[in-house]
């Protein structure tokens, strides 16, 4: 048993010898009151994208106007795609970036069921998104009323059997649908093992990649992916409501119709034809104006991760979900803590979730601040979980051992009782 003072050295140096620890003032300018574990529900702003919006709006919007589209705008979507697919491991005309993750879902699922007609089995499983859930309900009762959809429950909470996967597929599976990595508790597929299980039975396989992209490597044409969605407000620092993205593989683009035929998705928007003829690649998967303000806002996020290197990011991820979990054994599972994230790093992304049955009050008391200490953000997802989003382009081991120390001090002088139940909106 070491001591709990020895934890906070043993973080001093490894933040010392941290090869990516020079990112972190990419983001922060100046000493920070507040330790954010949250990046991966919203990431941090990079600075650089303060300085590139005050021109964006004051000079291509405020003073450009329309010859902006010519200029700045027209050719940013593929721009950004093009810089998307090297993170996601895919061709830039197989990405199309633009809309909701639940908006390219929805125009993904619809696409597939119509392509898989006498398939009418939809697979998915109860670690999922809700979001994803309610657009499988909801295209299922509007569109397609023969088809099931088939929820695999997870046994304990934390992790899929490959297995239950491989036992639910059948002839009759037209999409198998899951998140590569679970929001709660941070389980991550096999994305190559899933994609070959899936693909004996000519099912195809739709990848939610919100809490994976920029947090683990994404190999989408080397592990085989047909078809992806995912958020970049997450660990890829997009901002808030940035544009998500979607990914079909160049041999489906023929076969996948998007359901929306709006203007941006034809192949020539400014004929004004009457007549739909759809855009080749992934563009047809575009529907109306893309959102270049927030598209303009994503490209520094972007950038920072190219240049920190995914494989880097995952390695100090890794050191650093392994040296939470030492604290947490040693100081906070004694105190009730219990961890509902998987300890392996290769099936899990990059945020550990700890359970507490005060977790929701517990919360409360982190993000407070309390005589010299920094207020710490985690996020709360009910009934009792705790996550603290690990982002290395910009948290410490200092960060991380500052809130076990946080934790443990909250629960063992109950700092937690003098906080009610009540939540707030979004938390
Ligand atoms: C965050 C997240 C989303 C977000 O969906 P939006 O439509 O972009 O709000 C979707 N799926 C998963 C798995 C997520 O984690």
């Amino acid at each position: 048993m070491q001591e709990f003072q020895f934890f906070k050295k043993k973080a001093l140096s490894f933040d010392k010898l941290d090869p990516l620890a020079s990112f972190r003032s990419r983001f922060i300018a100046e000493k920070e009151e507040m330790i954010y574990l949250d990046g991966n529900s919203l990431g941090r702003m990079p600075l650089e994208t303060e300085i590139k919006m005050k021109s964006v709006i004051s000079q291509q919007w405020a003073k450009g106007l329309i010859s902006s589209w010519n200029d700045h705008w027209f050719d940013l979507p593929q721009k950004i795609a093009a810089k998307l697919a090297k993170i996601l491991g895919a061709h830039p005309d197989e990405i199309f970036v633009g809309d909701s993750t639940s908006i390219n879902f929805y125009k993904l699922v619809f696409g597939t069921l119509k392509m898989q007609s006498g398939k009418n089995t939809i697979l998915t499983d109860n670690l999922n998104f809700p979001s994803d859930i309610y657009l499988l309900q909801g295209i299922i009762s509007q569109s397609f009323p023969e088809h099931r959809l088939q929820i695999i429950q997870s046994k304990d909470g934390i992790t899929v059997e490959q297995e239950d996967i491989a036992h639910a597929l059948n002839e009759k599976t037209a999409l198998l649908t899951l998140s590569h990595v679970a929001f709660k508790s941070a389980f991550m597929y096999n994305m190559s093992e899933i994609n070959e299980l899936a693909h004996q039975k000519n099912t195809v396989v739709l990848w939610d990649l919100s809490h994976a992209v920029g947090s683990v490597p994404i190999r989408l044409n080397a592990d085989g992916a047909d078809l992806a969605v995912g958020c970049t407000y997450k660990y890829l620092n997009g901002g808030p409501g940035a544009p998500a993205f979607l990914y079909v593989r160049r041999d489906l683009q023929e076969k996948i119709v998007n359901p929306i035929w709006g203007w941006f998705g034809h192949r020539k928007p400014f004929d004004f034809s009457l007549d739909y003829l759809p855009a080749t690649q992934s563009s047809q998967f575009a529907a109306g104006t893309p959102h270049i303000l927030s598209l303009s806002a994503l490209e520094p996020g972007l950038d920072i991760i190219l240049e920190a290197g995914i494989n880097n990011l995952r390695e100090k991820s890794r050191l650093q979900s392994d040296f939470l979990f030492e604290m947490t054994k040693q100081f906070l599972e004694p105190l009730g803590f219990s961890i509902a994230s998987p300890i392996e790093a290769e099936h899990r992304g990059s945020h550990i979730s700890l359970r507490h049955d005060e977790g929701w009050r517990i919360s409360k008391a982190m993000i407070d601040p309390y005589q010299d200490t920094k207020s710490i953000i985690p996020d709360f997802r009910p009934p009792d979980v705790i996550r603290l989003g690990i982002a290395p382009l910009y948290n410490s081991f200092t960060d991380i051992y500052e809130c076990v120390k946080r934790l443990r001090e909250i629960v063992k002088h109950e700092y937690y009782l003098s906080y009610d139940q009540t939540k707030s909106i979004v938390t």
